[in-house]
């Protein structure tokens, strides 16, 4: 290789590696995962364009009642940072919604008396994420209540109130 070629090289490496750079970086500080879209249902909620049945807010999160419940109960936490699943979310967005998702399950717990409580997160498609904006899915388990098919079934709003009422009171009751 002739030396002008070299320094050609050389000139050419260096532009893609401040390239890449600046494309890692503005990568590194983005406000919202590329590719969120604020068209999202729980985005719509969030911005009250959608309506819900609200058991919970706070500053970085926002709990309601899964509008096709699996069972009776089920509640969902989200945060209002714009993450589409567990992957996009940074750490302390993520530790304030899992503080309510265990605030929000004792009510729930104890609303339902429910012997059991299972929390579930789907991240992906492939995991059968229908909604993509994180949310926990909180389940109140009773022995010999099976769940109901996963996105189905939309439940009475009137029957999602009163599940959330019930919600709220023990809330309170936590809280006071
Ligand atoms: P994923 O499949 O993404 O884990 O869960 C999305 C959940 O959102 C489902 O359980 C589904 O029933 C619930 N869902 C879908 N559309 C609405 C809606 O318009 N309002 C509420 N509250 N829940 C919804």
């Amino acid at each position: 290789m002739q030396a002008k070629d070299l320094v050609k090289y050389l000139v050419i490496v260096t532009k893609a590696t401040r390239r890449m750079g600046i494309i890692v970086r503005s990568f590194a500080s983005r406000e919202k995962p590329l590719s969120y879209s604020e068209d999202n249902i729980f985005a719509k909620i969030l911005r009250g364009e959608a309506r819900a049945a609200k058991v919970y807010e706070d500053a970085q999160t926002f709990a309601f009642m899964d509008a096709m419940p699996q069972v009776p109960g089920h509640t969902l936490v989200i945060p209002k940072y714009p993450s589409e699943d567990l992957f996009d979310i940074p750490p302390d967005n993520l530790a304030a919604t899992i503080k309510n998702v265990q605030l929000v399950g004792r009510a729930v717990r104890a609303a339902f008396e429910a012997p059991g409580i299972m929390i579930a997160q789907l991240s992906g498609r492939a995991a059968g994420q229908t909604v993509f904006h994180l949310h926990f899915h909180i389940l109140p388990r009773h022995h010999g209540l099976e769940l109901k098919f996963h996105a189905r079934e939309f439940e009475d709003f009137a029957v999602l109130e009163s599940h959330a009422q019930k919600i709220r009171e023990q809330l309170a009751h936590i809280k006071s």
